[in-house]
Order: C-alpha cells, then structure tokens, then sequence
C-alpha cells in the first residue's frame, strides 16, 4: 500500500537523520523536466536533482540499458577487468580531453580523490581553494569548502588556504613552498552561480605552470553538458591537472570520477587508492548510454541554446528584486535583493521546481531537454509572483 505525504513525513521525523531541510512535497515519479508528487501534482524541474537529470528524468535509453545491464552483471568489485569500465574511460577521455579515469561514486569522492593524488604527486600538504568554494561534505573535500557553518563543527580540517574568486592575484600571492594544488569550480554552482570573467582560467593556468603548483577543477556541477560544453573548462581552452567529475555523469545513477593528465596520474601506484563500487558495471553502463544520449539528442549545443533562451526570457521579468541574471548553457542564476526562499514556495505551488542557493541566488539547472514552451511556464510563473 502507497503511503501519503503525511505517513512519509512522520517516518522521516522518527527515523531519518534531520539533515536536510526539504520541499514539503513527496516526489513520486519524473519523465523528461516533468516531475509527480504523491498527491499526482505535476511540476516543471528546474532543479533536476541538482543538475544531475541533464538527458531528462528516467530517459527511456538509460532505463533500458539499466535494466538490461541489471539482468546481466551489478556489482563484481575492482579485483576484475570490467568491459564497460574500459569502454567508459576511453569516452571519458575523448569528451573530457584527460588521460586517465579513476572511478568513485559521488563528487565528494572524486574531490577526495583529486586531493590525496595532489599530495602525493606534489609531496606537499597545502591547498588554495576560492571564497564560496563548494567541493562536497567529506573531510577532504570540506576543507576545501568554503562556508564556516560547514566548516567550523569539524575542524580542524586540512589545510587551506582561501582567496577570492576570480583574483589571479590573490592566487599568486597565496602560493608557498607548501602548497599541493589550486582547487576550484570553473563557474561556481552552490556558491550561486558565479561566472568568473573570460581570461580568469587562462591565466590561472598560466599562474599554476609558472609556480609549478597542481589545479584541480571541480567540474561535479558543470560536466556533461551543463554549461553548453561538455566541460566547462573548454569556455576557457585550458586542461587541468586534475578534473573532478560527478552529478550528471549516470543519468540519475550515483556515479563520479576523478581524472587527470598522464604524468600526474602516474604518481597513484597500485594500493594508492581505491573504492569498493567505484565503477561497478551498473553505474559504467549507465554513464555509457547517459553519454551516448547527449551525443545522439545534441544536448550540448541544446544546452546552450535553451540557456541563452530561459536568460533572455527571465531579462524580460520585471520584478525590482532582480539585481542580476547570470548563465552560462543551462545552469543560469538569477540574484534578487531578497532571499528566495518565498518565491521557490510560490513557484512551487504554482507547479514549478525551483532551487535556492546562497540565499538569494534563484538557480536554474533544468534537464538540457526542456523545451521552450515549459521554460515560458516557468517564466510567466515567475511573472505572476
Ligand atoms: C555537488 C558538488 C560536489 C559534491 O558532490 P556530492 O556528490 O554531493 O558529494 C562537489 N563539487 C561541486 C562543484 C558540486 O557542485
């Protein structure tokens, strides 16, 4: 027997930890950017399970192969050559321009990843991570998570050092002897969708080669097609060091990865690091066919298309609390002067799903499948708030 949202809710109360502060609905099903609650209320999906949904809820390509790859093989373990492991890394390598994969589950791990192997090939213990940074919950990837009420029940942390976002400078000035690598985000996502300007990353490049100093880029949020590329590195041509990947990697299944050039890639011997599920046959074949859809139905460049579109409409808002629109393909902020917190209550009765980051940055991370006609809904619900 289906429970209601109010049966849920009191199971939640009674036995789930309380760490998240949810929507009061109970989402029961999804297709495409359309979402089901319990109760049958449909809504538009703005929010896409954090930029994770990029083909489109429960795409009939990756529900296939998800099913069919379930009759065949789940899980074995990494003590075995898996066929779609290899498959995946030499894709990974052509869309991502790295050389070589290590598989994991989640963005915190792929950032765990990225810092122990920043260490060890640096023989240094400091990193740079950016003011606003968002890097995940584990140990490793907190300390490189900039906001204090993250930080501050679990320290110490490892150490780090934090400089403003888009200021070559600051970075420049912060590098010692001591330190590992430079972490960051090439547009930051939970920080609220801040877009650094054209040259930043070339020149933090440049930066990095001159003082011989690891970077790292945390493209969890920003991978397979978010911001109109498939990485967001390429806006800026440079190639990292280290690329952390993760969200919308599975098409909605867990799935993360850490990547990075040859010669650093090198310094993980055997032993190094490892990870239980870490590139099961599952989760390769998923991201397999979530690769293979965006290829097939053009999501990248739809990706930017639809982008410019939804920012184009949302300049055409005319609410005073609008103090900036900013995107880059389909992950698009909208800063007010007020929190935002009303208006994703509002829109959420009115039928749309929408996610609010650092306060007052409405953020937009459709699936790059949403058509015109639903981001004029989500538009003209805006409108009407
Ligand atoms: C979401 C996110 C992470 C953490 O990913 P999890 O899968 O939640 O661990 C890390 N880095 C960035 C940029 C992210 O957006």
């Amino acid at each position: 027997m289906a429970l209601n949202y109010d049966e849920i809710v009191r199971k939640y109360e009674k036995y789930i930890f309380q760490t998240y502060t949810r929507q009061p609905i109970a989402i029961k099903s999804a297709k495409g950017a359309l979402v089901t609650d319990v109760d049958g209320k449909e809504y538009i999906d703005c929010v896409a399970g954090i930029a994770v949904n990029n083909v489109g809820h429960c795409h009939p390509a990756i529900v296939e192969e998800i099913k069919r790859q379930a009759e065949q093989l789940i899980h074995v373990s990494n003590l075995y050559y898996i066929e779609n492991q290899a498959l995946l890394a030499e894709e990974l390598a052509g869309i991502s321009g790295m050389d070589r994969v290590f598989y994991c589950n989640s963005g915190a791990e792929a950032v765990e990843g990225a810092l122990k192997l920043a260490r060890k090939a640096s023989g240094k213990k400091e990193f740079i991570a950016t003011e606003h940074a968002f890097h995940g919950r584990t140990r490793g990837a907190l300390s490189v998570t900039h906001k204090e009420k993250y930080r501050k029940p679990f320290e110490p942390l490892a150490p780090a050092v934090f400089v403003p976002y888009n200021d070559t400078e600051a970075i420049r000035s912060a590098i010692t002897e001591n330190t590992a690598g430079l972490i960051l985000e090439p547009i930051q996502g939970e920080g609220g969708v801040i877009i650094p300007s054209d040259d930043y990353l070339k020149e933090v490049r440049e930066i990095c080669d001159d003082k011989d100093v690891l970077l790292i880029l945390d493209e969890v949020q920003t991978g397979f097609g978010r911001t109109g590329k498939w990485f967001a590195r390429e806006h800026s041509g440079i190639i990292p060091d280290i690329m952390t990947t993760a969200k919308a990697m599975g098409g909605g299944f867990p799935m993360g990865a850490m990547l990075a050039h040859e010669d650093v890639a090198a310094n993980f011997v055997r032993g190094d690091h490892a990870s239980t599920f870490g590139g099961s046959a599952l989760a390769c074949a998923a991201a397999l066919a979530n690769i293979d859809v965006i290829k097939k139905e053009k999501l990248v460049k739809r990706s930017h298309d639809m982008g410019n579109y939804l920012v184009q409409k949302l300049h055409e808002l005319n609410k005073d609390y609008i103090l900036e629109i900013r995107g880059k393909g389909l992950m698009v902020g909208m800063e007010l002067s007020i929190k935002c917190e009303d208006i994703v209550a509002d829109a959420r009765e009115k039928g749309v799903l929408l996610n609010c980051t650092s306060e007052s940055v409405l953020r937009f991370v459709p699936p790059l499948t949403i058509t015109k006609q639903q981001l004029d809904t989500v538009v003209s619900v805006l409108n009407g708030i």
